[in-house]
């Protein structure tokens, strides 16, 4: 099997998962945050910065390199490690996300999923077998499954039907897949925020023995508390022995509460789009790097952080260059955001380790003032 899951350690006191996931490009330390490099690229970063933060796996869009420059180019470049420059391990989505989120015009069908590109209105159609095409080609360590991710709230019916119909596209996507001996398929638990169809998604799905399993459908609106129900009452239903991967959540908050649940990998744009607009992630809180407040600070962004822009800038400088729009702004709390993350990730591996992650995340929630899960990052 291309992908599989080392279980080495259950934390005591929290229940937290340290493991290790095994890929044709190396180990990925679990529980582990996941950089997403939508257009082939962690946006501002070069692959040299990510591997000096030690990201040990970063995620790519299937829909947008398969509209733009397309599969087909990235699989003659070698694919997409080559195609990139990253020899680490890729994690790619079906593309299905996407289809729902960004274009209009969109028709579900048994078959799949009609619509229009967001770049140009052309007539596309994705499938379960050209999300694999697709996937194969990019050459990903991991391949998500297509499905389709209801929008949240929905009718109960309407989620009950897709998941079936999701279901039946990850039967299709596993008969498809081309390359199981190097690129291993997670399928995708969904059920909204109900428990018997979580139950149901997951039976169903366990039963055709994928190498990895993603739980679907949450970060999508709905309030926090719900989503901690949502995954207490699915991580317990798939297998101890195969990866648990939590898709689209990033705050720090969400980190730690899933990796007590049981998630060993996540995924979010949110660290690096935040820090586009100069809002970052420090020891002591949210600090958005634009406030007046800190037009004459020299001291660094985050007194406790080691990463290259807190070793080297002021938080004068970083708001100046976001203010005047430069690119090394940007930059510089990019690279502070997701070293804030993966560091974070890093205290939890060590924290479960040391049988003392509840303690961890009390101590992590009082220094960054985060007392209402509810709330943002
Ligand atoms: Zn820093």
């Amino acid at each position: 099997m291309a992908v599989t899951y080392e279980l080495i350690k259950v934390c005591k006191q929290s229940g937290a998962r340290l493991g290790r996931v095994h890929t044709p490009h190396g180990v990925i330390e679990t529980p582990a945050f996941m950089p997403v490099g939508t257009q082939a690229t962690v946006k501002t970063m070069s692959p040299e910065e990510l591997k000096e933060m030690d990201a040990h796996i970063i995620l790519s869009n299937t829909y947008h390199l398969w509209l733009r420059p397309g599969h087909d180019l990235i699989r003659n470049a070698g694919g997409l490690h080559k195609f990139m420059n990253w020899d680490r391990p890729i994690l790619t989505d079906s593309g299905g996300f996407q289809v729902f989120s960004l274009s209009n015009m969109r028709k579900i069908t048994e078959e799949g999923v009609e619509f229009r590109s967001h770049l140009n209105g052309d007539r596309l159609f994705l499938s379960p077998e050209k999300a694999m095409e697709i996937q194969n080609s990019l050459g990903s360590d991991i391949m998500m499954a297509f499905d389709e991710c209801p929008p949240y709230p929905a009718e109960y019916e309407y989620i009950k039907n897709s998941l079936e119909r999701t279901t039946r596209w990850a039967e299709r996507c596993l008969k498809a897949h081309a390359r199981p001996q190097d690129q291993g398929l997670f399928a995708i638990v969904q059920g909204g925020m109900h428990a018997d169809l979580r139950k149901q998604s997951a039976a169903d799905l366990t039963s055709m023995d994928f190498p990895g399993y993603a739980i679907g459908g949450l970060s999508v609106g709905e309030p926090k508390h719900l989503m901690y129900e949502v995954l207490e009452e699915t991580i317990p239903l798939l297998p101890t022995g195969k990866p648990r991967y939590l898709m689209g959540v990033g705050s720090p908050d969400a980190l730690l509460e899933g990796a007590i649940r049981g998630v060993d990998m996540f995924d979010c744009v949110l660290p690096t789009r935040i820090a586009r607009n100069g809002t970052t992630m420090t020891s002591g809180g949210r600090v958005n790097i634009r406030n007046a407040k800190y037009a004459e600070d020299l001291g660094p962004l985050d007194p406790d952080c080691g990463c290259y822009t807190c070793r080297n800038y002021s938080r004068a400088y970083l708001r100046h260059l976001i203010k005047a729009d430069e690119t090394f702004g940007i930059r510089l709390t990019t690279y502070h955001n997701l070293h804030f993350l993966l560091e974070m990730m890093r205290g939890v591996r060590q924290a479960i380790m040391e049988d003392r992650l509840l303690d961890f995340r009390d101590e992590f929630f009082t220094q960054y003032g985060l007392h209402d899960n509810d709330k943002g990052f």
